[in-house]
Parts: C-alpha cells; sequence; structure tokens
C-alpha cells in the first residue's frame, strides 16, 4: 500500500500532521514525533521556546506561546 508518494515536500495544510518544524527562534530542525497540527503548540528541543501552530500565506508560521 503506497497511499501518497512522500518524495515531494509536503504542503502544510489543515488536515495534515505534520512531524517536524524549523525553529524561528534558533533555526533548529525539531521532530515532532506525534506531529503536529494548526493551532497546536510545539517546542524547540535547542532552545525550549514553545510555539503556537499558526498559518500565514498557505504556510505553517510558530507564533511565541
Ligand atoms: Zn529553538
Amino acid at each position: 500500500m503506497d497511499p501518497q508518494h512522500d518524495d515531494e515536500e509536503p504542503e502544510p495544510d489543515k488536515q495534515s500532521r505534520n512531524t517536524e518544524f524549523e525553529c524561528p527562534e534558533c533555526n533548529a530542525h525539531n521532530p515532532v514525533d506525534d506531529g503536529f497540527v494548526l493551532g497546536g503548540e510545539v517546542t524547540c528541543y535547542y532552545c525550549g521556546v514553545e510555539f503556537r501552530v499558526a498559518e500565514f500565506n498557505g504556510r505553517f508560521k510558530f507564533k511565541p506561546a
């Protein structure tokens, strides 16, 4: 079973869960095992800052919580 190809960069959208983000504070790349969704919160493992997941122009934006 191969419902979708993962070759390309996944497009952020409201339904899909995403499993990584780039910290706007320290630019660290953070894996998120449980994934995150629009309106959720993520924490940077490197600098410890929490961000709320928002959307801007179809892309995820991470605002300090
Ligand atoms: Zn960070």
